[in-house]
Formats: structure tokens, sequence, C-alpha cells
């Protein structure tokens, strides 16, 4: 943890259920015409989705709509930026899963510019940085995960053979506001609320462990991991369970705000790496390695000594999660160990294997696999040992 840090801005919040009747109020402050990005179908088609196009209409409000139906690649964000460029829009508004978001994040930055985004995107662009003049955005997350909503960084990929998975990044892209109705989520399925349960999780503990974490984020990460721990696997097995969604959508949120401020470790490096070669949701990518990743960081640690700070940290989350009090360090470790093995299994979390990742791709994906803040480093042979068991 550093002493010396700095915390970027994060949205105007809205947050409860029922909270998407004050999006019209919201989207008035900004002006009449709309961009509204939303996934294909899911929420368009929903009781909530009928009746919020039906009231914007009715209040005047000028729509425009644009549906996204996968991850984000840069050519559907010139697409709908080459559509919309010359609409004036007065604010883009995103309603979805994280993908969703990230969608309508990187159209609302590159609206004002009209220029291919790929240009602009971290390890990839040639051109100098984006100077983070945006359309004012309204984030509204259906999910509880990627923590989108609270970000300053928009995801694209084009994945393939030389595919890649990269951001668009800017202090100024953090969503003006993130309206989160965690009613909005009853409808996730199961599927979808572990994967996206399980990033949050992930992302919440390795902004915690990371190597630039602060007394700040810390705090934010410890608060959510509790939620983790209190409502993931009820969110799960019983969805219309309002109190579980608002703990995930809160932990999500939360996660966002400490994964912008103080990193990730390497669970996301190989999210960005396999992200890239694949067609695989980052949910599940994060979810399905969760495991040996911290089971192989924790072995480390523990042989190295060299960051008591990290396996201090991994001992209070698992005391946390055990809800037990009077037991050693060592003892919560193993706990949180065995829960994160056990949470996998019992959420059906796919292995990368089944999803098409095997072993001949294992030297391509390290090579191309950034350890970010991990609060040690592993080498490439301890991560194809991560591979080897996550597939
Ligand atoms: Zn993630």
């Amino acid at each position: 943890m550093t002493g010396s840090f700095s915390i970027a801005r994060i949205p105007q919040l809205h947050f409860g259920p029922g909270k998407i009747s004050v999006l019209s109020s919201i989207i008035k402050s900004y002006g009449q015409k709309v961009l509204l990005v939303t996934g294909a179908n899911s929420f368009l088609s929903s009781k909530y989705g009928v009746a919020l196009i039906e009231e914007l209409e009715a209040k005047g409000f000028d729509i425009i709509q644009y549906s996204v139906s996968m991850e984000p690649t840069p050519s559907l964000v010139d697409e709908a930026v080459r559509s919309y460029a010359f609409s004036l829009c007065d604010v883009v508004v995103a309603i979805g899963g994280g993908s969703v978001l990230d969608a309508g994040k990187a159209i609302s930055a590159m609206l004002p510019l009209n220029e291919p985004v790929k240009d602009y995107l971290e390890g990839v662009g040639t051109k100098p940085a984006h100077l983070g003049i945006k359309i004012p955005f309204i984030a509204i997350p259906t999910t509880s995960g990627t923590g989108s909503e609270a970000t300053k960084n928009a995801v694209l990929s084009e994945s393939g053979e030389n595919g890649y998975k990269k951001s668009l990044r800017h202090n100024n892209f953090v969503p003006d506001v993130a309206l989160i109705d965690p009613a909005l989520t009853i409808g996730c399925p199961p599927s979808i609320t572990a994967a996206s349960g399980m990033d949050a999780f992930t992302q919440l503990l390795e902004s915690y462990l990371s190597t630039t974490a602060n007394a700040i984020t810390d705090a934010l990460a410890v608060e959510g991991l509790g939620r983790v721990s209190k409502s993931l696997r009820t969110a799960y097995r019983d969805g219309s369970d309002i109190e579980s969604r608002m703990d995930m959508s809160l932990a999500s949120y939360l996660s966002g705000i400490t994964l912008a401020n103080a990193g990730l470790g390497l669970v996301h490096g190989f999210a960005s790496s396999i992200g890239g070669f694949f067609k695989i949701s980052h949910g599940v990518i994060c979810s399905s390695l969760m495991p040996a990743c911290n089971r192989v960081t924790v072995r480390k640690l523990r042989q190295a000594r060299s960051n008591d700070v990290a396996l201090f940290k991994y001992a209070t989350i698992g005391e946390l999660f055990s809800g037990d009090g009077n037991k050693s360090a060592d003892y919560y470790i193993d706990f949180l160990l065995q829960l994160i093995d056990d949470w996998t299994v019992e959420m059906y979390i796919p292995r990368l294997g089944s999803v098409g990742v095997s072993a001949e791709h294992f030297h391509k994906i390290v090579r191309a696999t950034d350890n970010k803040n991990n609060p040690i480093a592993l080498e490439k042979d301890e991560m194809i040992e991560v591979l080897e068991v996550a597939v």
C-alpha cells in the first residue's frame, strides 16, 4: 500500500430499487436529444425497458437507439460514431451489462472526434492521447460485475490470431452519472450472475492486494468484499432476492472505483491476453482463473516472505468470509483459497478448456500477459501452472 496517492473523480451516484424513475429528470439536465445504447434485446424487451421508452417519448425526448450484441470492437464503436456524429446528441445513455456500458462510454468519447477509436487505444493507437472531450455519459448497469459504471476506461477487443483487448482511457471518461437500480439486475440469469459476480469479487480482491492500493481503496474494497461474502451465492440461487441484488450492485460499483484507482492483478493480466485471442466473456475468463492465480500467488508470497502486507490482507479477507474469529492467519488464508475453489464449482463456472483454451496456446498467452499490480510477480513457468489448473 502506498502512502502517497490520488483518487480520480467518481460518478454522481443514484442508487436503489426503483431509481430508474429519476432517469428522465437527469437526462433533462443535459438536453433533449439522447443516444440510447442497449443490449440486443434483453433490457428493451423487459417491462422496465418498454415502460422507460414510453415514458421518455411521452416527455418529448428525441431518442436514437443503438444496440450492441457482443463485447465491443473498435469497428462497432466506429460504426456508431459515423452514424451519429452529426446528430448532435446532448447525452449518451447506456443501459446493459459491462459490454454495453463500455460501448456507450467509448461512443460518448469518440463522437466529438469522429475518428477511428483504434488510433487512441492504449498499446495499439498511434495518435497522441485523447484529450478527454466527450458527450456527457450516463451508465445504467443491468448486471453486477465489471464496475464499468465507475471506471475511466472502455475495454475494446479484436479477437483472433493477432487479437488484442485494450482500453480507451481518460479520467474524464468516468461516467458523469451512474444510475444503479438493483431491480434491473433481477432478470440476470444465474450463469451471468455467477461469472459477473466473481469478476466483481476478483476486482475487489485484486485491487485490495494491489501494490498501488491506498487507504481509500482498501476501505471500499473491504466493504465490497463483505457484500460479496454475504450475497453473491444468494443472488445466484435466487435472482429475485432484492437484498442480495442490492449488495452485488454496490459491490460491483465499488470494484469499479477500486480498480480505477488501485489497479488490478494477474487475473486481469490474463483477461487482457486471453480476451484478445478468444471470444470468451470477461467474467468467465476471470472467474475460471481466480482459484489458481490466488493459490500460486499465495504460495510464492509464503516462500518469498517479501510482502507480508499481502499475506496479512489475504488473512483479513479470509476472516471476513469465514465469519469466525480466533483462528491463525494461515487458517484464514487457506480458508479463502478453498472458498474460491468451492464457489467456482458450486456456481458451475466453466473451465477454460471447455471454452477453447488448450496447452498449445499457453506460451502465446503467457508472452502477452502482464502481472499488472499483482502483490508478487509470477514467472512464466508459474503462469503456465495457473493455466494448466484453469483448463
Ligand atoms: Zn474484470
